[in-house]
């Protein structure tokens, strides 16, 4: 079965459409990473794989179960409440920005959700925090707040504070374009172990190398559409599309 499988999805903002027609599926154990120019639609895809913004139209799945949009049309969300919290651990999402609580310790981002919402003991979850935080070389970091950290350290918390939650499926969205280019190595270096673990991974970023290395599988996003999708070396050797090769000439 696969992790997600997205049906035709569709976003409007108002009268601009984002995304058009979009459909994919995310095996087990896969790593995903999604290219594009600026504008394609890249984050708006992941927030509407996230449940951060409604779809227009089509349907998104994890592990087989249909996310359903909640009637009221207020809440971003797509299931009634008891179902969504269920579909809502499947995945976990890492920002350009790392979105961290700037008036919460390390230690308490990190465990602050699975407390919350998968009701773990403190005890369980800060075990659980600072064996993650360990992984990532930050355990001497669990009582520092964020602006005590270098950027690519906030960065490393903010993936620990999503795996915390155990997701099936990680989303990233540009996780080292925030980053001085010093810092950006760090970043790759833990998705790269992450990858080993064979973590579920679907990975928007402009790292053309490390897409490539990493990879089991690219999609080229251009005005909200995928243009093409294929392995590593069908998309950076053999680009079937013309918007594909001109995307790519750019990194060259
Ligand atoms: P990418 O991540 O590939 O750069 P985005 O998904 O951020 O692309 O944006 C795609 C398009 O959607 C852009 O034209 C952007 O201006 C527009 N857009 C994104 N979010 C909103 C929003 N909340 N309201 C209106 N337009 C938006
Ligand atoms: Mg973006």
């Amino acid at each position: 079965m696969n992790y997600l499988e997205v049906e035709h999805l569709q976003k409007h903002f108002g009268e601009v459409q984002v995304l058009k027609d979009i459909s994919f599926s995310v095996k087990p154990g896969e790593v995903l990473s999604i290219i594009g120019p600026s504008g394609s639609g890249k984050s708006t895809l992941l927030r509407c794989c996230t449940f951060l913004e409604t779809l227009s139209s089509g349907k998104i799945s994890y592990m087989g179960q249909e996310a359903v949009q909640a009637k009221d049309g207020k809440r971003p969300v797509y299931a009634p409440k008891a179902e969504f919290r269920k579909i809502q651990h499947y995945f976990g999402l890492v920002f350009q920005n790392f979105n961290l609580f700037p008036h919460y310790s390390v230690l308490r981002n990190i465990t602050e959700a699975p407390r919350l919402i998968l009701k773990k003991s403190r005890t369980e979850a800060e075990k659980t925090a600072m064996e993650l935080l360990k992984k990532v070389g930050l355990a001497d970091k669990a009582k520092a707040y964020p602006c005590e950290l270098s950027g690519g350290q906030q960065q490393r918390v903010a993936i620990v504070r999503a795996l915390a939650m155990s997701p099936s499926i990680l989303f990233f969205d540009e996780p080292t374009s925030a980053l001085d280019p010093e810092l950006t190595g760090e970043i790759l270096e833990v998705i790269r172990l992450l990858a080993e673990d064979h973590m579920t991974m679907v990975i928007v970023t402009h790292e053309m190398s490390f897409a490539r290395a990493i990879s089991n599988r690219i999609i080229f996003m251009a005005d909200g559409y995928i243009v093409e999708e294929g392995t590593p070396e069908q998309i950076f050797e053999r680009p079937a599309q013309e918007r594909t090769r001109q995307f790519l000439a750019h990194y060259q």
